[in-house]
């Protein structure tokens, strides 16, 4: 009878409780950034220095006044990947914390030292890749330290991670963004909606194979093993910041706010978005001086010719051709090629997605 009671009271209060709460007062907190409900909030998640030096990764936290997610957006792991990090440093400007549902987190630019340094792919400090490092290690070199605090501090409260990346300084890259997959039905329909939402009309499809350490130690991975509905989208070219990609990024992540009823905005999901695999990368069996044929987005066949690589006296030319049909992603815009380096990727056109497998397609 008491127990029958007790639950009564509960059900009575439980609404009206709720409600008060609603919005909570409380700031929500990334590093400095503190921003309470209707505000947008700039600070840092400021990396202590240990083995190596200290970091700082710029971060802005835009809060809304009503309930609603939490969404993550991500960019600058690799930090010469411009297109991307410009894109997210023009996404707060045109959020207004009094009209928006939920909370906004954007980190326009983790990996400095890169962007500071132009080094491509890499964080210089401890030469690693500040995409490969999830979860970090709080006691481990800057990038470990810097994405254990990431980890912590963004993805774990996240509902939704947005993570952008853009032709590096040497790649050659057409737009698409990625629908991650997990193989877990609930989270993997999510994530194709997401992927639609946002609007790139090439869309290749990855499936992380949540059991293998090197499928879940990347942003997007990490985050679908914690159960993370995620985007992933890439572009810009050759390190040019050109209006047009950086646009079609704002876009996208505005259009993942409205599919997520966090603001009101109209948009049109890519309705016959051309399916692709991961693909198959070209790599230079030797140094040499590379010239690409093709540029990125250029479909192929089997054979065709993407590009050649001579010696560096200019001679014993060789023909890298594709090793299967598909659309070239992204091709090497540089001449630097070394035994071993990415030439070109290839991915496979699907009619329709293919069902989902833990080894790559
Ligand atoms: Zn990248």
């Amino acid at each position: 009878m008491k127990a029958t009671l007790a639950a009564v009271i509960l059900i009575a209060l439980t609404p009206l409780s709720a409600a008060q709460a609603q919005p909570t007062a409380e700031p929500f907190a990334v590093g400095t950034a503190a921003a309470r409900p209707g505000e947008i909030a700039y600070g840092a998640i400021d990396v202590p220095a240990a083995a190596d030096a200290a970091t700082s990764i710029p971060v802005i936290v835009v809060k809304g006044v009503r309930p609603g997610p939490v969404v993550a957006f991500v960019a600058g792991s690799h930090g010469t990947e411009y297109t991307s990090i410009i894109a997210l440093t023009q996404l707060a400007p045109r959020l207004d914390p009094r009209q928006l549902a939920g909370t906004v987190v954007i980190a326009p630019l983790l990996n400095v030292a890169s962007f500071e340094q132009m080094t491509v792919h890499l964080n210089p400090v401890d030469r690693k890749g500040m995409n490969a490092q999830y979860p970090g290690d709080p006691a481990g070199t800057q990038t470990q330290r810097a994405l254990a605090l990431v980890a912590a501090q963004i993805v774990k409260r996240a509902d939704l991670v947005v993570d952008l990346h853009g032709g590096d300084l040497d790649e050659d890259l057409v737009p698409y963004s990625y629908w991650m997959r997990s193989g877990k039905a609930t989270q993997d329909a999510a994530s194709r909606e997401l992927a639609l939402a946002f609007g790139l009309d090439r869309i290749i499809i990855e499936d992380v194979d949540l059991a293998s350490p090197t499928g879940t130690r990347t942003l997007s991975g990490y985050s679908i093993s914690l159960g993370k509905k995620v985007v992933v989208a890439e572009a810009g070219a050759s390190g040019k910041v050109r209006p047009e990609d950086v646009a079609a990024l704002v876009d996208g992540c505005l259009n993942v706010l409205a599919t997520s009823h966090m603001i009101d905005r109209a948009f049109t999901p890519a309705a016959h978005p051309v399916w692709l695999g991961s693909g198959a990368r070209v790599q230079a069996e030797s140094p040499g001086i590379f010239a690409q044929a093709v540029r990125g987005g250029t479909y192929v066949s089997r054979g065709m010719l993407l590009g050649t690589l001579t010696d560096y006296t200019g001679r014993d030319a060789r023909k890298i051709t594709s090793p299967s049909a598909g659309l070239v992603t992204f091709i090497r815009g540089v001449p630097s090629a070394w035994k071993g380096a990415t030439l070109a990727n290839v991915a496979p056109v699907f009619v329709e997605p293919p069902p989902y497998q833990s080894a790559p397609h």
